[in-house]
């Protein structure tokens, strides 16, 4: 039994509540449902990335502490990389930061930029983790809706048609906005902005002197017609205002390594720089040496194209599956995950839920159902909107498809069992 009862922790941490990826990764583990709903691969990276990591472990000094800016091999793989990607030629010393895993990438350009009370403009839905990213480094999150178009219940429609009002967008700026978050690919809508997009957000940060955070997480990962990812720091001067952030998780099917990265001018990536340096110290080494091995294959072979064509099919099979069912979703035109509309399927009055889901949005009920009853797990969306916004969340529920067709065609085969179910 504890005796230190009466320590309270810290007021930036007391009021999280329990997030959505510990309720349904083990609803999914304890249900044998099978998990489409966090997004992490159950394939494994590419072999040259996978065996790189292997091979760096027997390397005394790969296993010992990196450059707190990021292992050398790294920086100079993602500078031939992503110069090509950002048409400047980028000095790995000054514009690129390896960090652990995109997120803490966030977290530490939070750090660096933010005094208390500094606004920070969220686009929602918002991938969850930028919110207590803002709040325990002081800051304060503004809301401003992506929005579908009036008839998304009734058709398939693109994730393009998701929106962003630049005038509602505006009214959001205040004497204390400090930076604006994009993230494209989107997460949950698979939205990727265009150019005249990304430029009207960046007019607006150029005018009112605002950091743009631009979470590119998903930037290899985009469906054709698609054949380029537009990149807001190359956009007119926005270089000058932006930090990109990229993963190695995502882009080589290894989301448990943590290797992500910033990249930006010197003036702005020497502070993020200055907060990571005082949270982790440098990143795991042997990974980043895989990573390294990685973009570099990518400089050689279509390492990118291959993959996109893969998840290309994968994403086809799920939304094959929600054209026969005639359930409307987001076509996504990037990133691994399918928006469903499940306004129609109705959930049998008597089925009971846990004490848990009681002050949730009514999309937990839905992806409970669907993991407990179907056994496929989803991810409740309304995780992604603030309080007061969990109703517009309320008819969705996001599949991921980062699995291999086999498990997506078995979660096909359970799905069929909705028929019974829908309006
Ligand atoms: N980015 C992944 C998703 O959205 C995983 C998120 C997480 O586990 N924090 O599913």
């Amino acid at each position: 039994m504890t005796t230190a009862k009466q320590i309270k922790p810290a007021e930036r941490v007391s009021h999280f509540s329990r997030d959505v990826w510990s309720i349904f990764t083990p609803l999914a583990l304890e249900t044998k449902a099978i998990n489409l709903g966090q997004g992490y691969m159950n394939f494994a990276p590419p072999a040259i990335v996978q065996n790189a990591a292997k091979e760096a472990i027997d390397v005394i000094e790969a296993n010992q502490y990196s450059h707190p800016r990021g292992r050398a091999r790294l920086r100079n793989a993602l500078a031939a990389s992503y110069s090509q990607q950002f048409e400047r030629q980028l000095d790995p010393e000054t514009e690129i930061l390896v960090t652990a895993g995109a997120n803490e990438g966030m977290f530490a350009t939070f750090a660096g930029f933010l005094d208390k009370g500094d606004e920070v403009i969220c686009m929602e839905p918002f991938f969850d983790q930028y919110i207590p990213n803002i709040t325990m480094n002081g800051g304060k999150p503004v809301y401003v809706p992506l929005r579908p178009p009036t008839d998304a219940a009734d058709r398939v429609i693109s994730s393009h048609e998701w929106t962003l009002d630049i005038d509602e967008l505006k009214s959001k700026i205040t004497s204390k906005t400090k930076m604006i978050v994009i993230n494209t690919p989107h997460n949950p809508i698979g939205k990727v902005f265009d150019e005249d997009e990304l430029r009207a957000i960046g007019r607006v940060a150029e005018e009112h002197n605002l950091i743009i955070l631009s979470d590119e997480v998903y930037d290899r990962l985009y469906y054709p017609p698609l054949n380029k990812f537009p990149r807001v720091a190359n956009i007119d001067n926005l270089w000058e205002r932006t930090i990109s952030v990229g993963s190695g998780g995502k882009s080589f099917a290894a989301t448990g390594w943590r290797v992500g990265w910033l990249i930006g001018p010197e003036h702005l990536i020497k502070h993020a720089f200055a907060a990571q340096t005082r949270v982790v110290f440098c990143v795991n080494s042997p990974c980043q040496e895989a990573v390294a091995a990685g973009i570099e294959a990518s400089l050689e072979k279509p390492v990118f194209q291959d993959q996109i064509d893969q998840y290309t099919h994968k994403r086809s099979i799920l939304s094959k599956l929600f054209d026969e069912l005639k359930l409307p979703y987001t076509l996504p035109e990037g990133a691994y995950y399918l928006l469903v509309n499940t306004s129609k399927i109705q959930i049998p009055k008597d089925f009971e839920f846990p004490e848990i889901l009681e002050d949730r949005g009514d999309d937990f009920k839905m992806c409970y159902w669907l993991t407990k009853h179907i056994g496929v797990c989803a991810i409740p969306p309304s995780e992604f909107y603030a309080k007061e916004h969990w109703p517009m969340a309320a008819d969705f529920a996001r599949f991921a498809f980062c699995k291999t067709d086999e498990v997506l065609e078995q979660a096909v085969e359970r799905l069929k069992a909705l028929k019974t179910y829908i309006a």
